[in-house]
């Protein structure tokens, strides 16, 4: 099917959720010199233009990244995670405002030190055509494929230590169980792999087969951080991000409550973060 494009919803509410947990789990595996191997399944383009056409169109950037943006210096000063996280927001901007939004290509190459790796899966020929116009250093892989399929392939990695994202569009209703699956086969292959996993929350809770999967599979170790800006009732649209973080660095969920606490007041009174250690109870 293929007729996702990130670029109509970059930066927005889900993305910093997504990027900031991300941001913060790299910073704690960097904390240590073994070598890391970072795949990414389902890359996109790396880089967002805000004045592109498909994102002007939905702007989903004003309600994410740009309220941040805004008030960098308070929640800089709020939370220190936050503040470094704008820092790195900052560094791709070509002019003097808020004009690009960095995906998570930029934001697994951007710390990258000797040794450590980096394989960008992408499907969709047009966005893979995106990401290649990027530079990056010659340690960073970009394969048009299949992301899952490529993880696995990949793994066991040849570094003592490896970070995965998971971020698929999830446009067909097989894709929470395919990635549960895979998530499962992973883990039997590097079972000492950090995993993240992105998932929409949608008022059709879809992402329920995903957390079932894992459950079933017996997985455990798993955090899970959820930033919801409104009731699953209240519309047809994404009401929430999800985000599952499996064989979590010590201290990471302290690190993020403190920014959450900082940013939700951001999205007004109905929007609430919700995190716990998920063994599937
Ligand atoms: N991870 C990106 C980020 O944070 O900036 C956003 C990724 S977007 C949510 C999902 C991407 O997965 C789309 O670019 C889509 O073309 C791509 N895609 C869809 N199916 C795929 C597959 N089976 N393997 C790899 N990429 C796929």
């Amino acid at each position: 099917m293929l007729s996702y494009q990130h670029a109509y919803h970059a930066g927005n509410f889900a993305d910093v959720h997504k990027h900031l947990t991300l941001y913060a789990v790299i910073d704690h595996l960097l904390r240590k010199k073994s070598s890391i191997t970072y795949i990414d399944t389902h890359a996109g383009r790396g880089l967002y233009p805000l004045a592109a056409a498909e994102t002007a169109r939905l702007q989903e950037y004003q309600e994410g990244v740009a309220r941040l943006w805004a008030e960098r210096a308070r929640l800089a000063q709020a939370s220190p995670l936050l503040g470094d996280w704008l820092t790195a927001v900052g560094k791709v901007q070509r002019g003097g405002g808020l004009d690009h939004y960095p995906g998570s290509p930029w934001w697994l190459s951007q710390r990258m030190r000797e040794g450590d790796r980096l394989r960008l899966f992408e499907l969709h020929p047009g966005e893979h055509g995106h990401l290649a116009d990027q530079t990056f250093s010659e340690s960073v892989k970009r394969i048009q494929g299949d992301g899952l399929a490529g993880l696995l392939k990949t793994l066991p990695a040849k570094t003592p230590r490896i970070c995965v994202l998971i971020d698929p569009s999830y446009e067909r209703k097989a894709e929470y169980e395919e990635v549960a699956d895979t998530v499962l086969a992973a883990m039997r292959k590097a079972r000492h792999a950090v995993v993240m996993i992105w998932y929409p929350m949608l008022p059709a809770g879809r992402h329920q087969a995903l957390l079932d999967g894992l459950r079933d599979g017996g997985l455990r170790k798993i955090w899970r951080s959820e930033l919801t800006l409104g009731d699953p009732g209240e519309g047809h649209g994404m009401y929430g991000s999800g985000m599952l973080v499996v064989n979590p660095p010590w201290g990471l969920d302290e690190r993020i409550h403190e920014a959450m606490a900082a940013m939700r007041p951001l999205w007004g009174s109905t929007a609430h973060h919700r995190s716990d250690w998920w063994v599937g109870e």
